[in-house]
């Protein structure tokens, strides 16, 4: 089986810090099939993408740029976007490494 797991799965709220597939996608991997793993892999990785990260410049993905009705971002805890000044998603990388929009709120 495909898999994108490099040994360091980290749940951090909801994507793997290791792999950055979101927890409803390595729950799903072992049913999806070979043609759906290859693109999810491909997608994180960078090789299939719909537009930049507008934080570090590389390849990133938007779902629902890609004609699907949801994102692999909405199944994540939300992080807080609220300094970043763009109308594309981020890369699952700069995405993930964001604060959690609850936290700030707790602190506040
Ligand atoms: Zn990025």
């Amino acid at each position: 089986m495909k898999t994108p797991c490099i040994a360091k799965c980290k749940n951090q709220d909801g994507i793997c810090s290791g792999c950055f597939r979101t927890m409803a996608e390595i729950t799903e991997w072992r049913d999806m099939d070979e043609v759906k793993q290859c693109n999810t892999i491909e997608e994180i990785q960078g090789k299939r993408s719909t537009h930049t990260c507008s934080l570090c410049g590389k390849p990133a993905f938007c779902d629902i740029s890609a004609g699907k009705s949801t994102c692999w971002c909405f199944e994540i805890e939300k992080r807080d976007t609220s300094g970043i000044e763009s109308p594309d998603c981020l890369c699952r990388e700069c995405l993930s490494k964001l604060p959690l929009l609850s936290n700030k709120r707790a602190i506040d």
